[in-house]
């Protein structure tokens, strides 16, 4: 089921007034049920000793979120400069980042090791000569190829731009140690949005097999696995939830074995974006004009701009009509906003209560690859995200974008070039 009773019953009743105060649209999340899902994980994991989740920052990149992760004890991961500012801000330290980049520039290598540094996550064997001063601990982002399939968001593996082959993975941790590693781990994610739990054992399976090959072949004992993100949510009110339960039963066992036979093993980390937020977030928008031609149209006051996911992929996210979650959904509408692409619509053919002007619409599951994916194109300019906090007060943690945002790129001062030839 999507977006939790929990959320809808702590905001619905509040939202006509949220509304009112702070106008639409918005993207609102639930302190209470990312508190929830985070102290979850951490408790069915709680068996492996060093158990970390580094937060997909990407996912949702908002500092008072960082801060609620921090406080959760979860590290970063990154992958762009302005993720890394975040977290430095938030005073993440070199082991509570994951530099988990690719195709990196120079620039970000630089920036990577200022500071306290972070975990460099290299995606790439010829990256090792390209890193300025070689840290001593390092990580490589492993790709199986044709030994694992993956899924629709992600892709097949061996189209994967991703990640060092498995014919390179070993000579990636020679030339590393060459260069003067002393500390390593090892880093996968070859799904996307999956919910069933034993592909994430499988991927534990794996990582765990390759540590024991490389650990035969260099003598390397990793510090750790991380088997990556892509733990997914149910965007379909029909579709069940990811069994973490079993998923962390069933990894545990396979860690207890590994140490069993190794007399070491090492930590398990992980770096859930969607997992951890997603659910706890929606788009509220208000209902602004109808139509009724061919097919007949909700506009409301959000569009694309605000979320990606169901112009990009095709997603389905629920929709309630607030306050009517209770009436007949009898009305076929497509819900659109005032982008001009034709793909700018929230949900296409959607069953739901007849809507009358002035309605609130909770888009679900906007809380992870949301706002964080919107644009600017058309002069559509993204809302403002707030957070309903654990104590039933509403903050406001990022304002809506304004024409002088939109507008900031082009006001600088003029720079006029004449090539010679
Ligand atoms: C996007 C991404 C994640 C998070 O993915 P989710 O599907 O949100 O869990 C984690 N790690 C890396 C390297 C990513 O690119």
């Amino acid at each position: 089921m999507p977006m939790s009773e929990g959320f809808k019953q702590r905001l619905f009743k509040a939202l006509p007034e949220i509304a009112a105060h702070y106008g639409t649209p918005f993207h609102i999340y639930d302190e209470q049920g990312i508190r929830e899902t985070g102290e979850h994980l951490k408790q069915v994991f709680s068996g492996i000793d060093g158990f970390r989740e580094y937060f997909a920052v990407k996912a949702l990149p908002n500092k008072r979120i960082l801060e609620i992760m921090k406080e959760m004890g979860f590290g970063f991961d990154c992958s762009s400069i302005p993720e890394l500012i975040m977290s430095r801000e938030l005073n993440a330290g070199l082991e509570e980042i994951m530099f988990t980049s690719n195709n990196t520039s120079d620039e970000e290598f630089a920036f990577a090791e200022q500071g306290e540094g972070c975990i460099l996550n290299l995606d790439d064997i010829s990256l090792i000569d390209k890193v300025p001063n070689f840290p001593e601990l390092i990580c490589f982002r492993y790709n199986p190829g044709p030994r694992r399939t993956g899924n629709v968001i992600i892709g097949n593996p061996v189209e994967a731009k991703y990640g060092v082959s498995h014919e390179q993975v070993v000579e990636a941790y020679r030339k590393a140690q060459q260069r003067g590693a002393t500390r390593f781990g090892l880093h996968t994610m070859v799904a996307s949005n999956e919910l069933d739990y034993s592909y994430m054992v499988e991927t534990s399976r794996m990582v765990l097999s390759l540590a024991e090959l490389v650990k035969s072949e260099l003598d390397i004992e990793f510090e750790f696995v991380n088997i990556g993100g892509g733990f997914g949510i149910p965007y379909q009110p029909e579709q069940s939830a990811l069994d973490i339960d079993t998923m962390a039963q069933e990894i545990t066992a396979l860690f207890d074995a590994f140490k069993a036979e190794h007399g070491f093993v090492p930590r398990m980390y992980m770096e859930s974006g969607r997992f951890m937020t997603g659910p706890h977030g929606c788009l509220v928008t208000k209902a602004i004009n109808f139509k009724d031609t061919y097919r007949q149209y909700v506009g409301v006051d959000a569009c694309m701009s605000a979320l990606m996911r169901p112009a990009l992929y095709e997603a389905y996210h629920h929709i309630d009509v607030v306050g009517k979650q209770d009436q007949a959904a009898d009305t076929t509408y497509d819900v659109v906003g005032s982008l001009c692409e034709n793909n700018d619509k929230f949900a296409v053919q959607r069953q739901l209560p007849k809507i009358d002007e002035g309605d609130l619409l909770a888009i679900h599951d906007s809380g992870a690859h949301g706002h964080a994916m919107g644009f600017q194109y058309n002069g559509r300019l993204r809302p403002q995200e707030l957070l309903l906090r654990s104590n039933g007060t509403v903050e406001l943690i990022r304002r809506a974008e304004t024409e002088a945002d939109y507008f900031a790129t082009q006001n600088f001062t003029s720079n006029e070039f004449s090539p010679a030839k």
